[in-house]
């Protein structure tokens, strides 16, 4: 990476098929972000502006970066991400020069779609307490206002941006000509736990005895990346015990494994 919290990526190759369980999100994000790209004229001819920023969100691990990457991938276009958090804890004093050279680079690059994940660690409420950090904080959203303010909409980049919380942005970021459309990235029901295992067993040499309806009914909550992590770990404990086939015993493990992680995680947050 050219600078730590940014990655660019010239040929994303995610594509929608490998997303499972989000068939309304795919939708909305195709004619939010995909159609401005791919057939400004559409939008021209009626006159209208289409939408500049598409806000995901939703709990960590449902998908939000993956729905991102393949809109570039269908698109051709340079996926350029930065990790808002990190920005702010590497480059104090550096944030809006930062935010300023992402937006260069997407023109540089375009046709490109930019992704702000964890956006609200730069985007969060203005608090009372104003702190050197909190107005260091404040400059980099301003900048980054100003340049989704400063852009047409109509031009070849894309942004979209990530949060697992949407009650603290400021209301700023969301007015029209800004993020102004919102995508839910929920965890999955039964069915889309089912069409996520699909896709990470795609490749897995399973046991014939291997039900991933039964498994999709046993992991109520997981998010698609605990599900594909679930997938990981059967196939190590196969490895490990030496078998060529991944059983349902090495799922049953895998499932109380990850879940388990799971719930320790969620104490430790508490
Ligand atoms: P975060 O908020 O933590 O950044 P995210 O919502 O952006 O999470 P991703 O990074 O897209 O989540 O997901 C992590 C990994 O989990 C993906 O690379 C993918 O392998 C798997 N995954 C997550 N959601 C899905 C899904 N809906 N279908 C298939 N795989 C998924």
């Amino acid at each position: 990476p050219i600078v730590s919290g940014m990655e660019v990526d010239e040929k994303p190759q995610a594509s929608y098929d490998q997303i499972g369980g989000l068939e309304e999100q795919v939708v909305e994000i195709k004619e939010t972000v995909e159609l401005p790209l791919k057939k400004p004229e559409l939008f021209t001819n009626i006159g209208i502006e289409p939408p500049k920023g598409v806000l995901l969100y939703g709990p960590p691990g449902t998908g939000k970066t993956l729905l991102a990457k393949a809109v570039a991938h269908e698109t051709n276009a340079t996926f350029i991400k930065i990790v808002a958090s990190e920005f702010v804890r590497k480059y104090i004093g550096e944030g809006a020069r930062l935010v300023r050279g992402v937006f260069e680079l997407a023109k540089e690059k375009s046709p490109s779609i930019i992704f702000i994940d964890e956006i609200d660690a730069i985007a969060a409420k203005r608090l009372k307490s104003s702190t050197s950090g909190d107005r260091e904080v404040q400059r980099t959203l301003m900048q980054l206002l100003a340049e989704m303010d400063g852009f047409e909409a109509r031009g070849d980049v894309g942004i979209i941006a990530a949060t697992n919380r949407p009650d603290i942005l400021d209301p700023a970021l969301l007015r029209p000509g800004r993020f102004d459309r919102f995508i839910e990235v929920p965890v999955p029901n039964e069915e889309g736990r089912m069409e996520v295992l699909k896709i990470h067993t795609s490749h897995m040499s399973l046991d014939e005895e291997v039900d991933i309806q039964l498994i999709a009914s046993l992991t109520e909550g997981a998010s698609g990346a605990d599900l594909k992590a679930i997938c990981t770990e059967a196939g190590m404990f196969a490895i490990r015990e030496e078998r060529s086939t991944v059983t349902v015993a090495d799922f049953m493990d895998a499932v109380e494994k990850i879940i388990g992680m799971e719930r320790e995680e969620e104490m430790r947050r508490e």
